[in-house]
C-alpha cells in the first residue's frame, strides 16, 4: 500500500484542486439547496459537466477522442476525492457516465461511439440503466423483457422497475431475452434506446422521502435497430457483467460517509446534562463505526494501489458498498435517537442539523439495496473473495422457458 501522492499525482490534485476552486462552492450547511424543481437542479447538473468536460475534467478515464482525458484510474481517483469537497451536483450522470458509457466504450461500433460518447460526457445527453425487472433483481438473468426480431429491427415488449431517471433520461442501455430456448444467462442480448421511442412508457414511483427519483418502464412494440445493439445475439450476459462491475465501483465509492457527522452533532447534543459524547454507551458505539472506518479507509486503499497496478476493479468492492451502506443507515437511527423527540421532525426549517440526519435516514435503506442487496454482496464476497461453497442455484443450467414460474 502507498499512502501518498507521487510527484505527477501530487501535481494533478493542484490543478484539480485550482479549478474546482474557481469554479465551486465547498460543501457546507448553508449550501443546502432549498426549494429547488428536478427540472432547475437537472439544467444546473448539466452546466457544471459542460463546464468540466470544457476544461478537460469530465469522464477522466475515458479515450480523448469520445470526450474523456484518458487519464490513469489513480487520477480518477484523486479528482472523485477533490470534487466530494464541493457543492456541485453530479448524481444525474453517476449511472450515464460511470456505467452506462464504459459498456458502450467496450461493445458499441465506431460510429455510434462518435455519435453518442462526447455528448455522454459534456452532459448534453443522459443515460439510464434498464437491467432490473419485477421477476429479475437480485437475480438479473431470470428477467423477462423480451426482444423479437424483424428484418433489421428488434421489437421489444416487457416492463422494467427501478430506473433511475427514466424520466429524464434521453437514452437508456436495455437488457432483454432473445431467446427464451436456452438456460437463462445464455438468451439475453443488450442494445441502448431512444427513451422518447414511440411504445416506451416512463411511471415514476413515489418514495418514503417524498422524492420521485425512479420509475416502472413499459415496453410495447418498441422498434430498436439492430445498430444499437451491445455485443452479438446471445452474449448479453457478458456485457451485463461489464456494467455491472462498474456500477459495483460506482455506487460503493459515490455513497457519502456520513458517520463522522454523527461524531460532531454527539458533540452538540445534551444528554444527562452533558454533551452526549461524554456518555459511555454512546461513546461504544461511535467507537464501533470508527473501527468499521477505518477497516474500510484501509480496504479502500489496498484496492486503490492494485488498481493503480493496472488490475481491473474486482469483487472487494462488494466490502465497501456493504460496509458504507450499514454505516449510513445504522448512525443516521442513532443520530435521531439522540435527537429524543426532534428526531421525528421531518422539516428543514425545524429539525436539528438542518434535517440532515432525517434524509440520510429516509435515503439510507436505498444504499443497501441499489447495485446489490446486502445479502447478494455477502454472496458475492463469501464466493469470490474467501472462496467458500457457492450458493445453491438450480435453475443454472435448465432452458429458460423450462423453469416453473
Ligand atoms: C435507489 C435505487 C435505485 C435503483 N436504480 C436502478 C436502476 O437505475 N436500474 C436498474 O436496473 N435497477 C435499479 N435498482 C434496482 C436494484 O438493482 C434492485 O432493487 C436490486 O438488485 C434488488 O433486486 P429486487 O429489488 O428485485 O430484490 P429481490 O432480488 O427480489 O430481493 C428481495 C430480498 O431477497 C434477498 N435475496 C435475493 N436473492 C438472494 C440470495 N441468492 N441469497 C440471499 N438473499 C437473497 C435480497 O437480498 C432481498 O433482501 C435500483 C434500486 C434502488 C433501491
Amino acid at each position: 500500500m502507498d499512502f501518498s501522492d507521487t510527484p505527477q499525482e501530487a501535481e494533478f490534485r493542484k490543478q484539480a484542486r485550482a479549478f474546482l476552486e474557481a469554479n465551486a462552492t465547498p460543501k457546507s450547511r448553508s449550501n443546502l439547496k432549498k426549494d429547488e424543481s428536478e427540472a432547475d437542479f437537472i439544467q444546473r447538473a448539466k452546466a457544471w459537466q459542460r463546464l468540466k468536460q470544457e476544461n478537460g475534467w469530465a469522464c477522466l478515464n475515458w479515450p480523448r477522442e469520445y470526450g474523456g482525458r484518458g487519464a490513469t484510474p489513480m487520477e480518477l481517483i484523486i479528482w472523485g476525492q477533490e470534487e466530494a469537497r464541493f457543492d456541485v451536483p453530479t448524481s444525474p450522470f453517476a449511472i450515464g457516465l460511470g456505467m452506462c458509457g464504459p459498456t458502450v466504450i467496450a461493445f458499441a461500433g465506431e460510429e455510434q461511439k462518435q455519435r453518442y460518447l462526447p455528448k455522454m460526457a459534456a452532459g448534453d445527453e443522459i443515460w439510464c440503466q434498464l437491467f432490473s425487472e419485477p421477476a429479475g433483481g437480485s437475480d438479473v438473468a431470470n428477467l423477462r423483457t423480451r426482444a423479437v426480431r424483424d428484418g433489421d429491427e428488434w421489437v421489444v415488449n416487457g416492463q422494467k422497475v427501478w430506473t433511475s431517471g427514466a424520466h429524464y433520461c434521453d437514452y437508456g442501455i436495455l437488457l432483454v431475452r432473445t431467446d427464451p430456448s436456452v438456460p437463462k444467462h445464455k438468451g439475453l442480448t443488450m442494445f441502448f434506446l431512444d427513451m422518447k421511442s414511440p411504445g416506451v412508457d416512463v411511471r415514476p414511483i413515489k418514495q418514503i422521502n417524498g422524492n420521485q427519483d425512479f420509475n416502472e418502464v413499459y415496453f410495447t412494440d418498441v422498434r430498436i435497430p439492430d445498430s444499437q445493439r451491445l455485443g452479438q445475439p446471445g452474449a448479453g450476459w457478458k456485457v451485463a457483467l461489464v456494467t455491472l462491475m462498474n456500477e459495483r465501483l460506482a455506487v460503493g465509492g459515490g455513497l457519502s460517509n456520513t458517520v463522522l457527522d454523527v461524531f460532531k452533532a454527539a458533540e452538540r447534543i445534551e444528554l444527562d446534562d452533558a454533551p452526549a459524547i461524554e456518555n459511555k454507551a454512546v461513546r461504544d458505539r461511535l467507537a464501533d463505526w470508527y473501527c468499521r472506518e477505518m477497516g474500510l479507509k484501509y480496504t479502500t486503499y489496498r484496492m486503490i494501489t492494485a488498481l493503480s497496478k493496472g488490475a481491473d476493479p474486482g469483487p472487494e468492492a462488494s466490502i465497501s458498498k456493504v460496509v458504507v451502506g450499514a454505516n449510513n443507515n445504522e448512525s443516521a437511527s442513532f443520530a435521531l435517537d439522540l435527537q429524543d423527540m426532534g428526531g421525528i421532525l421531518d422539516d428543514e426549517a425545524w429539525s436539528g442539523f438542518g434535517n440532515q440526519f432525517q434524509r440520510q435516514f429516509m435515503r439510507s435503506p436505498a444504499n443497501r439495496i441499489e447495485g446489490g442487496t446486502d445479502e447478494i454482496l455477502r454472496n458475492i464476497i463469501a464466493e469470490r473473495v474467501l472462496g467458500m461453497p457457492p450458493d445453491i442455484r438450480p435453475d443454472k443450467n435448465v432452458p429458460f422457458n423450462e423453469i416453473p414460474s
